[in-house]
């Protein structure tokens, strides 16, 4: 693991999916199941919807 800080602004931008989402997780925009983890800020879990691009938590 790298200690360095030196890329830390970049990584707003640098999106992974994390896992399997859950069954019965729907964008809560559109509706569709077709929906995404990805790490957020701090570490923490949001989902976004590949089908119309919201995120949320
Ligand atoms: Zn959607």
């Amino acid at each position: 693991m790298s200690a360095s800080g030196e890329d830390a602004g970049k990584a707003a931008d640098d999106l992974r999916a994390v896992a399997e989402v859950p069954p019965g997780l729907r964008c809560p925009a559109c509706g569709s199941s077709h929906v995404a983890q990805v790490l957020g800020d701090n570490g923490g879990v949001s989902s976004v919807c590949t089908a119309c691009g919201r995120s949320w938590s």
